[in-house]
C-alpha cells in the first residue's frame, strides 16, 4: 500500500507534523497523486487540502509506529499538478527545522504565486472547493488560414477587408482587432468559415508587451506555449576580462565543475564589473546544461538591471519580484515550471521557483538585510542557496562591494568559501575621495542647518557646471517629530510605541509602522502650550531647507530639479522607475534620498555625494549598526564618479571619530574589523556566537510577559537538557519597539558557540511546547538585527 505524508495548508503557529493517508489505487481526476500536488484530504467532519510532501510504498508488517492500518484514511483526489519535486520537499523540511518555522509555511514557499485550491464554506456543513482567482490566461489570436492567400473580400465586407490588412503585417489579437475596429465577431466568424482566417488560443505572458511582430514562436509539439515574448531587448557584448573578473570566473567555473557546492565570495568595489563575472558564469553554466538562479535585492531589481540579463540571454530569462502583479507573477512561475526559462532573477522568493538543474545560484549585493525574510519561515536566503547547492552541487556566488561579516568569517573557516577580491573598478577610474565633515566642528554643535559650509561649497561647485549629486538621508530613527517645548511631549502613536513622523505637507502626523494617521496639534495636547518644535528631519524638510539653498545659489528660476525618493514618493507602481528617469534626463539635479539610492544606481554625470547625517543608525541599539553604517558609506560613495568625471564624496557626521566612519572614508575594511571583531567577541555576538530570538506577543499585555517568562524558564532547562557549554538564555523582556499595531511585543535571546547546533536543540522544545491561546510565539534562528 502507498503512504503519502501530506502537510494541510492550514495557517499555523506550531511545529506542525505532516499527517499520513493512503495513496488510492484509482484516485478521481486526470492527475495523478504524485509529491508536491495539492490533493484534498478527509479531515476531521470535513475536506481539507493539503500537499503531498512524501510518497512510500509499505507492507502491513512496516507500518510506521503507531499507526493503525484500518484508521488511515485515503486521499480523495488531487487538484493541482505538482507545484514542486522531492527536492522542494526536502528544502521545506529542512527549512522548517533550522528556522524552527511551521511546515505549512515552508511548503507555501514552492507553491505558485496567486494561490492554492482551498475549501471554503459554502453553506451550513458543506464545503466545497475554490480554485485560485489567478492563474493562467489565453488570448485569442487570428492567423492566416489556408484560403488566406488570394482573398478578396466583397466590396461592401468593410470589416472584413480591414482584418484581412490587418492580418497581412503579422498576426495578432482578437482584442486588438475590436480595439482598432470595434465589433469584429461577425466579420471573422464569416472569414472563418471560409478558412481565411483561424482562431487559435495561445497563453498570454502577463506583463510583457508582445507586438505582433514579435509574438512568440509557435510552440514544436503544439504542447503549451511558454516562451514568453519579452520587449525587444539590445543584445550586449561581452567585454574582454579584467585580470581580476578572469580569476573569480575560473573560481566559479571551477567550483561548479567539482559540483559539491562550493561558495565564492566574489568581493568587489563598487563598480568593479561584478556583474559582468556572473553574466559570463552563467554563460558557462547555460553552456554546461544548467539553468541559472540569480538574486538581487527587491530595490535594484529594476528594468535596467532586468535588461542586462536579457541583453545577454534573451527570452530565457524569468523575472520575478514582488512589485508584479499576481498574474505577472504566475505567469513567469509558469515559464520556469515549463522549463523554457534557463535563467531566473528575482528577489529572494526566487528561490523556490521550479528551475530545475540549477548549476549556479548567484547572490548579488549579498550584505543586504532584505535577503531575511521577516515572517515565518524567517530563513536567510543565502543559507538557502547554500544549503541547495550542498545538495545539487551547484556553486554560489555571493556578490558585494562590503561582504557581511559572516560571508568573510565563513571563507576563513570553510575550505569550500572561496574569496576572490575586485580591487579596481573595471573601467580603471579610481574611487572618489571620501572627506569626513565633523559636523560638531563645523558649528560649533549649535547648527539650524543640515547643510555643512563644505557641502554647500561642493553643491555649488559640481552643479554650478552641470553635474549632478546625490544626498543621502540616513532615515532609519531620524524621522521627523513633534516636540512640546514647554512640557517635552511627543505625540505618539495610540497603537505602536513609537513616535509619530511629521509631514509639512498636509500637515499631518503618521505613524510609519501601522499607517495611523491624525492631523497635527497647534497646540500641545498635555499642557496647551502653543510652543511646538519640529524635530529631527524628515526628507521632506530637508528637500525644503535644499531648495532655499539651491534658489539662493543659482536664482529662483534656475529649475535645478531636486528628486525626492523615500518611502512616500515611491508607494506607487513603477513611481521609483519614473523618479530616476527624471532624474537621469535633467543637466545639473540633485537625487535625494533614503538608503533605497545608496545602491545599484549607475549615472555618469553625478560628481558629488553627500551623506547628510552619517551617524544616526549608529546610536540604534542593533549589534550590526557599525556594520550598517559602514556599508552605507561605502555603497553610496560608489555612486559618484563612475565614469569620465571624478567624484567626491562627503560624510557629515557628528561622530567622526566612530571607527566605522573613519574606516569608511579611507575605504579601509581591516581598519573596520579590527575595531568591531574584538566588539563582537567580547559581547557575544555573531560571527562568534550564533543566536536565536524567542519572539512573543499578544493583545493582553500581561498574558504576554507571563507566558515571556515561562518560556524562558522552560527554555533555561531545555538548553540545560542539552548540557550546552557556553549556552546562555538571556532574561525575557520587551522589545525595543514593545508595542506595535495595538500588539506587546517581549523577546527572549538564547546564545551559543557557533559549533553547536542551535536549531536542532531546541527542536525538541518548540515541538513539544503547547501553543497558548492569546499569545503568539515564533522563533527567529539567526536574526538581522537585536
Ligand atoms: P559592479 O556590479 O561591480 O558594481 P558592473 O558590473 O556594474 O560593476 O560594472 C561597472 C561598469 O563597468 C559597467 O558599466 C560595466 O559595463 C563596465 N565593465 C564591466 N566589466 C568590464 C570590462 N571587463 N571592461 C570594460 N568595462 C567593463
Ligand atoms: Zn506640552
Ligand atoms: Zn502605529
Amino acid at each position: 500500500m502507498k503512504l503519502a505524508s501530506i502537510i494541510l495548508d492550514i495557517p499555523t503557529q506550531a511545529l506542525d507534523a505532516p499527517y499520513t493517508y493512503a495513496v488510492p489505487d484509482d484516485a478521481g481526476g486526470d492527475q495523478p497523486i504524485e509529491v508536491g500536488c495539492a490533493v484534498v484530504v478527509p479531515f476531521g467532519h470535513r475536506q481539507a487540502v493539503g500537499f503531498v510532501i512524501g510518497i512510500e510504498e509499505r507492507i502491513a508488517e512496516e507500518w510506521p509506529d503507531g499507526l493503525d492500518p484500518s484508521k488511515i484514511k485515503p486521499i480523495a483526489r488531487a487538484v493541482s499538478r505538482p507545484y514542486f519535486d522531492e527536492e522542494g520537499a526536502a528544502c521545506a523540511q529542512w527549512l522548517s527545522e533550522r528556522y524552527l518555522a511551521p511546515l505549512s509555511s515552508c511548503v507555501r514557499l514552492f507553491t505558485p504565486p496567486g494561490g492554492v485550491p482551498r475549501m471554503v464554506r459554502a453553506n451550513a456543513g458543506y464545503w466545497r472547493l475554490e480554485e485560485p482567482a489567478v492563474g493562467e490566461v489565453d488570448d485569442r489570436w487570428v492567423v492566416p488560414g489556408p484560403a488566406f492567400d488570394g482573398f478578396e473580400p466583397r466590396k461592401n465586407a468593410v470589416k472584413q477587408a480591414s482584418i484581412v490588412a490587418a492580418l497581412r503585417a503579422g498576426e495578432l489579437r482578437v482584442a486588438e482587432l475590436v480595439a482598432e475596429f470595434g465589433a469584429v465577431s461577425v466579420a471573422l466568424k464569416t472569414l472563418e468559415g471560409k478558412g481565411v482566417v483561424r482562431i487559435e488560443r495561445r497563453r498570454r505572458m502577463r506583463g510583457f508587451a508582445v507586438p505582433p511582430a514579435r509574438r512568440p514562436p509557435e510552440p514544436a509539439d503544439g504542447a503549451e506555449s511558454a516562451q514568453p515574448a519579452g520587449p525587444s531587448f539590445i543584445p550586449s557584448r561581452k567585454p574582454p576580462l579584467t585580470e581580476g573578473q578572469a580569476e573569480a570566473l575560473a573560481a566559479i567555473d571551477a567550483a561548479r565543475a567539482r559540483e559539491t557546492g562550493e561558495v565564492v565570495l566574489v568581493d568587489g568595489v563598487t563598480g568593479s564589473g561584478k556583474t559582468e563575472v556572473y553574466l559570463q558564469a552563467i554563460e558557462a553554466a547555460l553552456a554546461a546544461g544548467h539553468t541559472a538562479c540569480v538574486l538581487v535585492p527587491e530595490i535594484s531589481l529594476t528594468p535596467q538591471t532586468v535588461a542586462r540579463f536579457r541583453g545577454r540571454f534573451g527570452d530565457t530569462v524569468a523575472v520575478m519580484h514582488s512589485r508584479m502583479s499576481a498574474g505577472e507573477r504566475f505567469d513567469q512561475w509558469d515559464f520556469i515550471r515549463s522549463g523554457a526559462a534557463r535563467v531566473v532573477v528575482g528577489a529572494r522568493s526566487a528561490l523556490f521557483t521550479p528551475l530545475r538543474d540549477v548549476g549556479l545560484i548567484v547572490i548579488d549585493e549579498e550584505h543586504e538585510g532584505s535577503y531575511k525574510q521577516d515572517s515565518a519561515p524567517r530563513y536567510h536566503a543565502r543559507d538557502v542557496a547554500v544549503w541547495m547547492a550542498r545538495r545539487s552541487g551547484a556553486a554560489v556566488v555571493l556578490g558585494s562591494a562590503t561582504p557581511s561579516i559572516e560571508a568573510l568569517y565563513a571563507c576563513s573557516q570553510d575550505p569550500a568559501w572561496h574569496h576572490v577580491v575586485l580591487p579596481e573598478r573595471a573601467n580603471g577610474r579610481p574611487l572618489p575621495a571620501i572627506q569626513v565633515v565633523d559636523m560638531a566642528k563645523e558649528f560649533g554643535g549649535g547648527s539650524r542647518s543640515m547643510f555643512s559650509h563644505a557641502l554647500v561649497c561642493a553643491l555649488a561647485e559640481e552643479l554650478g557646471v552641470g553635474h549632478k549629486a546625490v544626498l543621502l538621508l540616513n532615515q532609519r530613527g531620524f524621522a521627523s517629530f513633534l516636540l512640546c517645548r514647554e512640557c517635552g511631549f511627543v505625540p505618539e502613536c495610540p497603537s505602536c510605541s513609537t513616535s509619530l513622523t511629521f509631514h509639512e505637507r498636509g500637515n499631518f502626523l503618521i505613524c510609519h509602522h501601522c499607517g495611523y494617521r491624525e492631523v497635527a496639534p497647534s497646540v500641545c495636547p498635555e499642557c496647551g502650550s502653543p510652543y511646538l518644535k519640529k524635530f529631527g528631519a524628515g526628507t521632506q524638510r530637508v528637500e525644503a531647507e535644499l531648495r532655499v539653498l539651491l534658489d539662493g545659489m543659482f536664482g529662483t528660476d534656475s529649475g535645478v530639479p531636486i528628486v525626492r525618493m523615500d518611502a512616500d514618493t515611491t508607494s506607487g507602481k513603477g513611481a521609483h522607475q519614473r523618479l530616476l528617469e527624471e532624474f537621469a534626463a535633467a543637466d545639473a539635479a540633485v537625487l535625494l534620498g533614503t538608503q533605497m539610492i545608496a545602491k545599484g544606481l549607475d549615472f555618469e554625470d553625478v560628481t558629488l555625494v553627500g551623506v547628510v547625517n552619517a551617524d544616526t543608525i549608529l546610536k540604534l541599539p542593533d549589534y550590526r549598526a557599525a556594520e550598517r553604517t559602514f556599508d552605507l558609506i561605502e555603497q553610496v560613495a560608489g555612486r559618484a564618479g563612475r565614469a569620465e568625471l571624478p567624484g567626491r564624496v562627503l560624510v557629515q557626521t557628528y561622530e567622526a571619530d566612530a571607527a566605522p566612519i573613519r574606516a569608511a572614508a579611507r575605504y579601509d575594511r581591516a581598519l573596520f574589523l579590527r575595531d568591531e571583531l574584538p566588539k563582537r567577541r567580547l559581547m557575544g555576538y555573531p560571527p562568534y556566537v550564533r543566536m536565536a530570538n524567542v519572539l512573543v506577543w499578544g493583545k493582553d499585555e500581561p498574558s504576554v510577559r507571563l507566558a515571556a517568562c515561562s518560556l524562558h524558564d522552560g527554555l533555561a532547562s531545555a538548553v540545560r537538557d542539552f548540557g550546552g557549554d557556553g549556552w546562555s538564555v538571556l532574561p525575557a523582556t520587551p522589545c525595543v519597539l514593545a508595542k506595535l499595531r495595538g500588539t506587546y511585543r517581549w523577546h527572549i535571546v538564547v546564545k551559543c558557540p557557533v559549533e553547536d547546533d542551535l536549531s536542532r536543540a531546541l527542536l525538541p522544545f518548540f515541538r513539544k511546547r503547547k501553543p497558548e491561546r492569546d499569545v503568539n510565539v515564533a522563533v527567529d534562528i539567526d536574526p538581522d538585527d537585536l
